[in-house]
Parts: C-alpha cells; sequence; structure tokens
C-alpha cells in the first residue's frame, strides 16, 4: 500500500462539481490547524501537496488529489475557525454535510482529531453526527509525539484518544476504526495507507 504517484486533479466547490469517475475516494476533514496538510503531504510524501487556502471561511473547496491513478485523496476545508462570521460556519456545515451524504464513492471519511489536547466539543459534535447519520468514519489522531506539555494538563497522548473515543460510543453501532498519527515521526502512516487499502478491496 505505497504511494507511487499523487496529483492534484481539482477544486470544486459544490459536491456536483467533483470527478464523476466513481473511483473510490476517502475524505480528511478536522478543525483547522489539526495537523491536516502535514498529514496529507506525509501520506503522499510531498512538501506541498496540499496548497488549500487557509484563510477562514475563504475558499470552501473540495479539493480531490488522485492516487496511483486509482482512488482519491479528498482535502475538505478546516472547521472551527474561531473568528469565522455565522454565515461562513454555515455555508461550510451545509456543504460538507451535503457532500458527506451523497457522495457514493467516498468509502470513509477520516476525521482528524489532535490528541495533544484533551477532547473538544465541536469535534465531539461532529464525529457524532457522522455516526448518527451513518457515515463510516475512520478516526485519526493527530500531533501523538507531542508528550505531557503544562498546555494540555500534562495529559499523554494515549488518555485524550481514549476519553475521546469512550465519549462518542453511544452514537456508533460499532466503535470506528483508529490510527494514531505524527506527521513529525511519520507515526501511523503506512497504517493509513494499509487501512485505505483494505477498505478498498472490501
Ligand atoms: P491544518 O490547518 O490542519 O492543515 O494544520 P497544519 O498541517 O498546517 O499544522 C498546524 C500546526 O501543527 C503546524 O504548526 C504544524 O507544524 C503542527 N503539526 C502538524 N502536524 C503535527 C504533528 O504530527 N506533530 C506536531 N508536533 N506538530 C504538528
Amino acid at each position: 500500500a505505497q504511494v507511487v504517484n499523487a496529483d492534484f486533479v481539482k477544486s470544486s466547490v459544490r459536491p456536483d462539481d467533483c470527478p464523476r469517475d466513481g473511483l473510490p475516494e476517502f475524505a480528511l476533514v478536522g478543525r483547522s490547524n489539526v495537523g491536516k496538510s502535514s498529514l496529507l503531504n506525509s501520506l503522499v510524501r510531498r512538501k506541498r501537496l496540499a496548497l488549500t487556502s487557509k484563510k477562514p471561511g475563504k475558499t470552501q473547496c473540495i479539493n480531490h488529489f488522485k492516487v496511483n491513478d486509482s482512488w482519491y485523496l479528498v482535502d475538505l476545508p478546516g472547521y472551527g475557525y474561531a473568528s469565522a462570521p455565522q454565515e461562513a460556519r454555515t455555508n461550510w456545515d451545509e456543504f460538507t454535510r451535503n457532500y458527506f451524504l451523497s457522495r457514493e464513492n467516498l468509502v470513509s471519511v477520516f476525521l482528524l482529531i489532535d490528541a495533544s489536547i484533551p477532547a473538544k466539543k465541536i469535534d465531539l459534535d461532529y464525529a457524532s453526527w457522522l455516526g448518527q447519520n451513518k457515515v463510516p468514519m475512520t478516526l485519526v489522531f493527530t500531533k501523538c509525539d507531542k508528550r505531557k506539555k503544562k498546555k494540555n494538563g500534562g495529559r499523554r497522548p494515549e488518555e485524550n484518544v481514549e476519553t475521546f473515543q469512550s465519549l462518542i460510543r453511544e452514537y456508533f453501532e460499532a466503535a470506528p476504526p483508529w490510527i494514531m498519527t505524527s506527521s513529525v515521526t511519520n507515526q501511523g502512516r503506512d497504517e493509513i495507507l494499509l487501512h485505505m487499502s483494505q477498505l478498498r478491496n472490501y
């Protein structure tokens, strides 16, 4: 399960604009600053494949990257910008929910959660919504290399991961698969690619 080549295909502003070749795809989504661009770049071993605009509420695009000419990695805009106006947030919600519910070749949503800080309500709400709507989800915990800092209350990533999982458990029939990652050490990189390949062949 290695990435031989990865190419940017297109930015879409509506689910209708997305590629129509029916190839399987995996969407990466998470709170802004969760480490999504770093993870995407680490998955494809490039420094700057992910050029998603980081301006809050500005570019609300679905970005498709084709991998090995046979499947897509999809970069969705980050959520939870503190400074984004309410209107932008509502648009974002509508846009991505519509995508999650209507995209037939979406194999699994990879929801990124920062493991270096305690669970945040917005992430718990997000995961619960996916569970309640039966959207297939994989939890990807990021920044697992960050150990005990005063800033995160001295809690270890493993504790944050466990708490997060127990808080969303009731919204899922079966506990969602989860992977611990770090873009600094590349922890979890191969595991994600293997998991994606297993899901594609399922
Ligand atoms: P995005 O907004 O979700 O695309 O997040 P970025 O990939 O731009 O990362 C946000 C910040 O977190 C940057 O300062 C990164 O250097 C840092 N970061 C991202 N991934 C990791 C990680 O795995 N470990 C650590 N320690 N820092 C990370």
